[in-house]
């Protein structure tokens, strides 16, 4: 599992600058679709050696505040306050944020007292330490009795490593599984919303097939892992709305985590993303969306309980998937009932190709034929009176397939080429179900 670093602070301190620099990637490799909105509130670091998933409980609070941005108790929603909860009660680590400028103040002593309740290794930081006398500025954070303050200008990257460093020390080991104890075959993670039918849909799929260690003596209560077989296949669900714990299931157990599904969806081969057609697309689905794009994973969405849904209805909700889900777009979209079965058999029966796809070795004259006939067919623009050139390409890894185009002046194309070359490419490569990366290196 992803370690989890919550990230806590009053407001202005640079919680969402620091957010920024850590989840940034240090070449953008993912293009930026229309209708994809990065998240600010989750998002997985790639700065250091250690990958882990960094929640900026900040950004949660915020997105919940009416539109004068008042930030008083009542304001905040309870789900969001919910999720500030769970982000603290979940993270491995804490990372306290005051502001070397502005000096220690009320605020931060109310989070200090409530930080020092819960159990957890906590690093506090002072930030926007430039231009100032650090260690005079941040004396008199001792006072919180959190340690050495570490010193951080996030807005420059200034300390930025030496924090890192530190927070790969605090966290937990991520060993992988030993062999033979891994989960087995293909891992489909479930996610979606609450009540959008995750369960409904998880007791379906394994009250029809063989499970195999459902209750196996010596699995702890609490494993996500649930084995099953489908056609002599092994495959894994990994259980995010807890069907396990539940004897019901409309006994509603679970809190629902995005933690916990954005853990499951770092360990899943295969996403089925469940989306509640009688709602539509929310704001929520839209951006777990964009954190399955962003991991990678291979996709497949299910609309969920169309049984209830007049032609009308379903119209609507056909049109507004193509408007809101433009960028994940490469995934194959079914129209389920999981409470009456129909459809799922189907959609179920796409997740071995759909894994296929994400694992496809694609050779380098191939893929070099292909970029060099995209090029062909549309120039890159010039650069400073110099045209952009794509030389060849190979691949450079799977799940989700990369493809590394080497040429010159690479850095300079521009978004929209980019986003040519994936059309491309994917529709060339009869690429279903799975985002495909670009990287370029550049020779000049
Ligand atoms: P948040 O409310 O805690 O998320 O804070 P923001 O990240 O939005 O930052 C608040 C303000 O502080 C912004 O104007 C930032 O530009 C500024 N800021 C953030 N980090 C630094 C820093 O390292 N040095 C300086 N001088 N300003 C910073
Ligand atoms: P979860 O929170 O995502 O796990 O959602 P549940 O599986 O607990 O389902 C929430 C509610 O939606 C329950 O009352 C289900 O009976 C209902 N539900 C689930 N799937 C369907 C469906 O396909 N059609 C209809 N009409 N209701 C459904």
């Amino acid at each position: 599992m992803l370690p989890v670093v919550a990230l806590v602070g009053r407001p202005n301190v640079g919680k969402s600058t620091l957010f920024n620099y850590l989840t940034r990637s240090k070449d953008a490799l993912v293009a930026d679709f229309p209708g994809l909105t990065r998240d600010r509130k989750y998002g997985q670091a790639r700065r250091g050696e250690k990958p882990f998933l960094l929640v900026d409980t900040g950004g949660i609070v915020e997105e919940a505040c009416d539109e004068t941005g008042r930030k008083t108790a009542e304001g905040i929603d309870e789900a969001a306050m919910r999720q500030v909860d769970l982000a603290l009660e979940e993270a491995d680590l804490v990372l306290f944020l005051v502001d070397a400028r502005e000096g220690l103040n009320a605020s931060d002593e109310a989070i200090a007292r409530r930080l020092r309740r819960i159990a957890k290794p906590i690093l506090l930081v002072a930030n926007k330490i430039d231009g100032i006398n650090a260690s005079l500025a941040t004396a008199e954070f001792h006072a919180l009795a959190l340690g050495d303050p570490l010193w951080l200008a996030a807005a420059h990257g200034t300390g930025a490593d030496k924090l890192l460093g530190e927070i790969e020390a605090l966290l937990p080991e991520t060993v992988e599984e030993p062999e033979g104890k891994a989960p087995d075959g293909i891992r489909i993670a479930v996610v979606g919303r609450p009540n959008v039918g995750k369960s409904t849909l998880v007791n379906r799929i394994l009250g029809e097939e063989r499970v195999v260690v459902f209750d196996q003596p010596g699995t702890t209560r609490d494993s996500i892992y649930i084995p099953f077989e489908r056609n002599d296949k092994p495959y894994t669900l990994i259980d995010t709305a807890g069907v396990r714990r539940r004897s019901r299931v409309d006994e509603a157990v679970e809190k629902f985590s995005i933690i916990k599904t954005l853990q499951a969806i770092d360990r899943a081969h295969v996403v089925i993303y469940l989306i509640d057609a009688s709602e539509g697309v929310t704001d929520q689905d839209a951006s777990l969306l964009g954190q399955v794009l962003d991991a990678g994973r291979a996709l497949i969405i299910g609309l969920n309980k169309w049984d209830g849904l007049s032609a009308d209805q379903r119209q609507t909700v056909r049109r507004q998937m193509d408007l809101r889900l433009a960028f994940v777009e490469f995934a194959e979209r079914h129209c389920i009932s999981a409470l009456h079965g129909s459809g799922v058999g189907v959609l179920f029966d796409r997740v071995d190709e759909i894994y296929a796809a994400g694992n496809r070795n694609l050779s380098t004259p191939l893929l070099t034929k292909l970029v060099l006939e995209a090029q062909e067919a549309h120039q890159p623009p010039l650069v400073q009176g110099r045209r952009i050139k794509l030389k060849y390409a190979h691949q450079g890894g799977t799940n989700p397939p990369t493809v590394i185009i080497h040429g010159n002046q690479t850095e300079s194309l521009a978004e929209s080429y980019r986003r040519y070359l994936v059309n491309f490419l994917r529709q060339k490569l009869r690429l279903q179900g799975t985002p495909l990366r670009l990287e370029f290196r550049s020779s000049t």
